[in-house]
């Protein structure tokens, strides 16, 4: 009999696997193309060996080495290495920062929604023509130079109004937005986890209770 409990929770599953992907575009902007499915390999783990990396990620050993090391010159990672019993070579476990890594991410995402946003406004603020014969379009001031007439075929140019354009401009700023806003919420809930965890530390490093007067003297 199967249970019914079993549905993964789409939702959460989506939302993870988004932020897989806008990890891995942090990752690829400083690693390279190859590297781009590395966040769904090293996201949330510790100390992974990279022979398992390489082979998960379906590449050399040396290619794999090759994006770590950037990534670590950028302090996306870590590293801790052992060497091996009877050899004289190490081997590199890794563990990603995921809070530099979101951080870098949010950064890309922010630029991106400034691009797009310089874009909108460009949009809204001038004016663009079009020669609907070719498909080719100017701003206004090569419009004035050309004296309104395509260059191609001689073609008067119109008045590009392209309010589409607009919306799908608007379209890819709220889609930045988003994912900013979720990459930050991934950020705030590793930083909770993260006072969480030093303030179990911290009563572990306390067994006995010490006998201090609750009131300081202030200096000076
Ligand atoms: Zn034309």
């Amino acid at each position: 009999m199967k249970k019914e409990k079993e549905k993964p929770k789409r939702g959460k599953q989506n939302e993870t696997q988004q932020l897989l992907m806008l990890l891995g575009h942090a990752i690829q902007q400083v690693a390279g193309k190859s590297a781009v499915d590395l966040a769904g390999i090293i996201y949330g783990k510790r100390d992974l060996n990279e022979f398992i990396i390489a082979k998960k990620i379906r590449l050399t050993i040396n290619q794999t080495r090759n994006i770590l090391y950037k990534l670590l010159e950028a302090g996306m990672v870590s590293f801790t290495r052992k060497k091996d019993k009877d050899k004289a070579w190490y081997t590199y476990f890794w563990t990603l920062d995921p809070l530099k890594a979101l951080g870098f991410s949010e950064q890309m995402l922010k630029k991106e929604g400034e691009n797009f946003r310089k874009q909108a406004h460009l949009r809204k603020t001038r004016r663009f023509y079009i020669c609907k014969n070719c498909g080719i379009e100017v701003n206004e001031e090569t419009a004035l130079i050309n004296d309104f007439t395509c260059t191609e075929c001689g073609n008067v140019y119109e008045l590009n109004e392209d309010k589409k354009l607009i919306d799908e401009i608007q379209g890819k700023i709220n889609q930045v937005e988003k994912n900013i806003a979720q990459v930050r919420a991934e950020m705030d809930k590793l930083k909770a986890q993260e006072v969480k965890e030093a303030g179990r530390l911290k009563e572990k490093k306390k067994p006995v209770k010490k006998k201090t007067s609750s009131k300081k003297k202030k200096v000076g």
